[in-house]
């Protein structure tokens, strides 16, 4: 057995494992907590988390709180509408261009704020060979599809020949040229990235069909030698690898370490992609962020960070009607070819823009 098996083997997974770490208060509220999302923690992150501070943001990423049984009226259980727009099963289609599809539900690690809180974990059974077959045939007829995210749950968490079978299957339809895999186990199991995963990925992809690996570190904290090591074998073998994660109360609301984060991130060659507001799961809210303080924190950033760093800020919303980029206004039309702009620096100036060359030639 690879050791990314026995790691897995060794999670807490339970309340009489997680007692030995952090004295539990009340067990049956905590079981009915651990009831709506399982709990699993590996062992590289618990060899990371400082239990003697409660207010450690590994710990609250990962350790189940009694807020999680306090549901707010405007959050969902399916908060950006996964199932709004699936035409197959463990397929959602939103985007013209690319399709998400859900190779597991299982995770190493269970994300306290996860927006697929209600479906993840081991009870709720990946598609079967037949759900793999229909989604195959969904992706032949609709050949505007170019791209294929794996997701889930943790499309890493799969064994080798599943990962083998589904870019076997993917690879076999021609108008597909981009995979892409978001996962947390270069995060929380660093391991599970073997020279046999790296050998897999290899012999799926070319110089025209790459591979895309998208990651989720919320805190520079979970950037540790292990990770560095997996994130370069990736790397190393020709893949390309980003960051998504959201922005967490108590975790990474705060412009210093999100700068911090960014860049560590960057010198170890991982493009931050996405910063999200978090979804409106239930249960999430002791999580939750304005969207007001976001925007603020994102505009402290602008300018002084270095912009291959700065991920773009996104909001998803519900019902599946799509990811939106939230950022302060910094421009505004006056009149016609006259904007008033805020510089990075605070300065409002005046931009004047010439006339157009293509409408005179229009009008001609
Ligand atoms: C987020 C998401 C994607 C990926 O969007 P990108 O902006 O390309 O990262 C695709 N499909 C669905 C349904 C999504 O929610």
């Amino acid at each position: 057995m690879d050791l990314w098996q026995q790691e897995l083997q060794q999670c807490v997974r339970s309340l009489e494992d997680l007692e030995k770490y952090i004295p539990i208060h009340n067990k049956n509220v905590m079981r009915q907590v651990i009831g709506n999302m399982r709990l699993s923690i590996t062992p590289h992150t618990l060899k990371l988390i400082n239990f003697d501070d409660p207010r450690d943001p590994l710990l609250l990423m990962c350790v189940p709180q009694e807020r999680e049984l306090q549901f707010s009226p405007e959050e969902l259980v399916d908060p950006i509408g996964d199932e709004a727009k699936s035409p197959v099963p463990f397929l959602t289609h939103r985007y013209p261009d690319r399709v998400l599809i859900y190779a597991t539900f299982f995770c190493s690690m269970f994300c306290r704020f996860c927006f697929r809180r209600f479906k993840t974990g081991e009870a709720n059974p990946g598609p079967a060979e037949d759900d793999i077959d229909r989604i195959v045939t969904y992706l032949l007829d609709h050949p505007e599809v170019d791209e294929v995210i794996l997701t889930g749950g943790d499309p890493l968490a799969l064994l080798d020949w599943q990962i083998d079978e589904w870019l076997t299957r993917l690879r076999a339809i021609p108008s597909i040229t981009r995979i892409r895999f978001h996962t947390r186990v270069p995060v929380n199991l660093p391991s599970r990235i073997t020279d046999d995963l790296i050998a897999i990925f290899r012999r799926h992809m070319d110089a025209t069909h790459p591979i895309f690996i998208v990651t989720h570190f919320n805190h520079p904290c979970e950037i540790a030698p292990e990770n560095i090591a997996a994130i370069a074998k990736l790397i190393d073998a020709g893949i390309v690898v980003r960051n998504q994660g959201p922005l967490l109360r108590g975790v990474n609301d705060d412009p210093v370490i999100l700068e911090e984060l960014f860049k560590t991130l960057t010198n170890i060659r991982v493009v931050p992609y996405y910063l999200h507001q978090l979804a409106l799961a239930q249960g999430t809210n002791h999580f939750r962020v304005p969207l007001a303080r976001g925007i603020e924190i994102m505009k402290a950033l602008q300018g002084k960070v270095t912009g291959i760093a700065l991920p773009r800020y996104v909001l998803d919303l519900p019902e599946g009607k799509g990811k939106v980029p939230v950022t302060h206004r910094y421009v505004s039309s006056e009149r016609e070819s006259s904007w008033s702009v805020e510089t990075p620096f605070g300065e409002v100036v005046t931009y004047q823009e010439p006339a157009s060359e293509c409408d005179t030639l229009e009008k001609e």
